[in-house]
């Protein structure tokens, strides 16, 4: 009986500490929740942002791009992927109120690698832009929008089915012109295959969703090793950027300049760096950065902006 007692008593006590130690551990629990949940709220994001693994990939392809420069871009995953399934990464940087919004692309021919490294260099000029900007803008960067291209060993212009992404598009009569253009002014050029159909590739077929959720009031594609500043659209054109110069070359079937310009009545900005392998001076990049902002400023700024919005509206 006593031993009852006496097992009784420590069933009891081991059932009251038990008790007490599941309490102790659920306000254990309750004290840390905000914590887990903060962590695991941090790591989701996290885990859409670029690994420092893909930076060092870029580092290595794009030329005057330090993993350091890429890691502080804090590129995020677009939930987009190319033929071979990797991600297109981009940033927005954005300010309250904004009232322009700016796609820049950079790589859509993927071995014109200075234009992403002018991206890069770009998106880290917007994160500190200067006290006096003139309106208030928000950027969307994408720096590689071909990144089959860029890691082809040797680089190519083209994507991984073998189209060049910059006659993709769907400009009006694409399927008559862009083929005879292919056939007949490029000689069948393999770098300037149109494809079979416009919007045939998923990166193409991003940046037209790009178009159509962000609604750019202004594109700025960068290429190379031309020289030269081009321009499509609406509005009067930039006389210059930094040391490039306004030449418009021409229109191209199924170019992003015909299709978003001409086609859409969206001003699309193309630049040609001079070399597709080595990129302006840091002095340089900043210039035409300033340049871009004070035309973006004049042309597109607060008094005509909603015109210009209207404007992409209707189309
Ligand atoms: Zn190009």
């Amino acid at each position: 009986m006593r031993e009852f007692t006496l097992n009784s008593l420590a069933v009891n006590a081991a059932v009251w500490a038990t008790a007490v130690s599941a309490g102790a551990i659920y306000n254990e629990c309750m004290r840390f929740y905000p914590l887990a949940v903060g962590l695991i709220a941090m790591f989701s994001i996290a885990s859409h942002a670029i690994p420092m693994r893909s930076c060092g990939d870029y580092a290595a392809k794009i030329p005057n791009v330090k993993p350091h420069l890429c890691e502080t871009a804090q590129l995020q995953d677009m939930k987009a992927r190319s033929v071979q399934g990797r991600p297109i990464w981009g940033r927005d940087v954005q300010v309250d109120d904004s009232l322009l919004r700016i796609l820049v692309l950079g790589g859509i021919h993927g071995d014109e690698m200075s234009s992403s490294s002018l991206v890069f260099h770009w998106i880290a000029m917007a994160q500190t832009p200067p006290s006096d900007t003139p309106v208030a803008i928000h950027w969307r960067f994408i720096p590689s929008l071909n990144p089959d291209g860029l890691f082809a060993r040797p680089a190519k212009r083209v994507n991984a089915h073998g189209v060049d992404l910059n006659r993709n598009f769907p400009t009006p009569n694409w399927a008559r012109d862009a083929r005879r253009y292919w056939e007949g002014r490029t000689q069948k050029d393999p770098r300037r295959w149109p494809g079979n159909k416009p919007l045939s590739e998923p990166e193409s077929r991003f940046l037209l969703d790009q178009m159509d959720s962000f609604k750019p009031n202004l594109i700025v594609s960068v290429h190379a090793p031309y020289g030269v500043l081009d321009f499509d659209g609406p509005s009067v054109p930039p006389s210059k950027l930094g040391r490039l110069f306004l030449d418009q070359v021409g229109i191209f079937p199924g170019s992003l300049g015909n299709y978003g310009g001409i086609h859409k009545g969206v001003p699309v900005v193309t630049i040609e760096l001079p070399s597709a392998s080595r990129t302006p001076t840091d002095a340089e990049m900043r210039q035409m950065w300033i340049d871009l902002l004070r035309w973006t400023s004049d042309r597109l700024g607060p008094g005509i902006s909603t015109a210009v919005q209207g404007f992409s509206k209707q189309q």
